[in-house]
């Protein structure tokens, strides 16, 4: 097996790749090199070269010189991959392949609903290209940067907002580059002429897709996303509840409409600081982690926000179908929330007439929600980012215009257990999250993501100043601790940041030895990105 990229070997794989792609696209200066491996948390893994191929032929070609030469690869679409590791690979001297050139758009059927496209393409190319089209369809659009990737994100098995939230649910046909350079594809897409290549995800046989997301077994080129159909009427709608002592039963009612398909959308249930902290960067003159009460009591009363708060949407192709599903909603929800206010056409068509009265009645300010939840929102195919800027809550300096937290130095790290979508299981983990951040000198910055209709992403997020001494490691403390802790309880991680891979040490002795044999089978130098959703060689 392969082991490291050691210069002589590292020097005669530059280059080949040189000659394969281009001197410019073989890059080691070193404050390119500094930039690709530093992430919003104190990582140790230097990178020695980047290489940008631009198609898959120079992808298979990269990989077989990697091969050749036992250099290590790790491949990024956008690495935007913030909290989980950015650019920065799992383990150390791995070269990183960045596929941002290869940002085509490959095909749009318009009739279908389908979008095919390369690693480098962003949700904002997207974006872009369905409003060129009429805004007929619209892409689940995340809650992370618009110049993030589509395919990054699948790969991770990422979420969006709107009906088609689950992104690797909704693909299909891929086209992969295994380690030794062989191109394959995937689903029906593997048999030449298929009429429904990009259309059906299973094809017939093994299915083999979901083994190159969360794994390290090819570079994905080609990927098909179903897009959603924009309905003629929208709604959505945002509650909220004081306390948590209402948080079971409101999880609760939220998974009935969930399984009724009454919410057809991923939604969110947020803590008062998660959403708090997208709203405004640490409050000068406040000494400690926590807000004192009163100034929690009149941040809640300027944002509109309370202890928990959520959101849905309703999509809808006629007036009556929007007023059945809206009753049951309000049947469902209005018992167990303390404010519940929709917005559609018709709130904002009165909206200055209403305002003033919502505000009363509701603590929501009008204007606030119909920007966020109404008309520039995910839940509809707008990407814009804009709770990254929470991110930056612990900078001492504003929030930038573009922004780009390992360059400025933001310190990120997402825990994603995965809970059962019922009451009592998130009150637990709301619970032990809880103690564990305030332990460490966290805010509970709690988002429970629920993107499934039995089984929910809680994100944690831990947000701190890597210009602070002594953040990194504080961090890196509470998170290992949150992973191990949440893991023992049985809520098992969902997605892992590079820096906690150890937890898969919890998986049965046979699953993990079925994982290395299919890796050895797929790449048996051990060239493509060596320790990610991988047991680290020490356990
Ligand atoms: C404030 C904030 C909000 C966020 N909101 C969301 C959200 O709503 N939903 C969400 O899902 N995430 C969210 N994220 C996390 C992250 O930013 C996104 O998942 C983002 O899409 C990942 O970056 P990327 O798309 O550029 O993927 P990349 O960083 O390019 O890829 C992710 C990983 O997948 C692997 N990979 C990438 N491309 C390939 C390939 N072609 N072949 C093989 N392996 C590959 C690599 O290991 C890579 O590290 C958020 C992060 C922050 C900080």
């Amino acid at each position: 097996m392969a082991t490291s990229a050691t210069p002589p070997r590292l020097a005669s794989a530059m280059d080949a790749w040189r000659l394969s792609i281009g001197d410019d696209h073989v890059i080691d200066d070193p404050a390119t090199l500094a930039l690709t491996g530093t992430a919003t948390y104190a990582v140790d893994q230097p990178v020695p070269a980047v290489i940008r191929p631009s198609s898959t032929i120079e992808v298979a070609q990269c990989m077989r010189i990697a091969t050749e030469h036992g250099i290590h690869v790790y491949p990024i679409s956008r690495g935007m991959n913030w909290g989980y590791g950015s650019k920065v690979p799992a383990e150390s001297n791995c070269v990183v392949m960045d596929l941002g050139r290869m940002n085509q758009i490959l095909d749009y059927d318009v009739e279908m609903g389908t979008v095919t496209v390369q690693p480098g393409v962003t949700f904002h190319q997207l974006q872009d290209l369905l409003e060129e089209h009429g805004s007929k369809h619209f892409m689940a659009a995340p809650g992370t940067s618009p110049h993030a990737s589509c395919i990054g994100n699948a790969l991770d098995r990422g979420w969006g907002f709107g009906p088609y939230s689950d992104r690797f649910d909704y693909s299909a046909g891929m086209e992969v580059v295994l380690p030794d350079g062989e191109v394959v594809e995937t689903g029906n897409a593997r048999f030449r002429g298929s009429r429904s290549a990009h259309l059906f995800k299973w094809g017939n046989g093994p299915y083999v897709d979901g083994i190159f997301t969360q794994s390290n077994f090819g570079v994905v080129t080609r990927m098909t996303f179903f897009v959603a159909e924009t309905p003629p009427i929208f709604a959505s709608y945002v509650y909220k509840i004081a306390g948590d002592a209402k948080l079971p039963a409101l999880m609760d009612a939220l998974r009935e409409l969930k399984m009724r398909h009454i919410m057809r959308t991923n939604f969110k249930v947020q803590s008062f600081y998660r959403l708090f902290m997208e709203r405004q960067q640490f409050p000068a003159g406040q000494a400690d982690f926590l807000l004192s009460p009163e100034a929690v009591a009149e941040a809640k009363q300027k944002w509109g926000i309370d202890d928990w708060n959520g959101f849905g949407a309703l999509y809808c192709w006629s007036d009556a179908q929007y007023a059945a599903e809206r009753e049951i909603v309000e049947q469902v929800l209005r018992p167990h929330v303390d404010a519940l206010v929709f917005l559609d056409a018709d709130v904002m068509a009165r909206k200055d007439a209403i305002k003033d009265e919502v505000l009363e009645e509701t603590g929501f300010h009008l204007e606030q929600i119909l920007d966020r939840f109404w008309v520039n929102t995910r839940l509809i195919g707008v990407a814009r980012g804009k709770g990254v800027s929470g991110a930056y809550f612990r900078k001492s300096t504003p929030v930038p215009d573009e922004l780009d937290l390992d360059r400025d130095r933001v310190g990120f790290m997402w825990v994603d257990p995965i809970l059962p979508l019922r009451g009592t299981d998130v009150r637990d983990a709301a619970d032990l999250a809880g103690q564990i951040m305030k332990h460490h000198g966290f805010e509970p910055n709690l988002g429970f993501n629920c993107v499934t209709e039995r089984a929910i992403f809680m994100t944690i997020s831990l947000v701190f100043d890597r210009e602070r001494e002594g953040d990194d490691a504080r961090a890196m403390r509470c998170a290992k601790e949150l992973a191990q802790r949440m893991t023992a309880e049985g809520f098992t991680l969902g997605r892992v940041a590079n820096g906690l891979m150890n937890v898969l040490d919890h998986a049965q002795p046979a699953s993990l030895d079925l994982q290395h044999r299919i890796k050895e089978a797929l790449d048996p130098a051990g060239i493509l990105s060596p320790g990610r959703y991988e047991v680290p060689p020490s356990f």
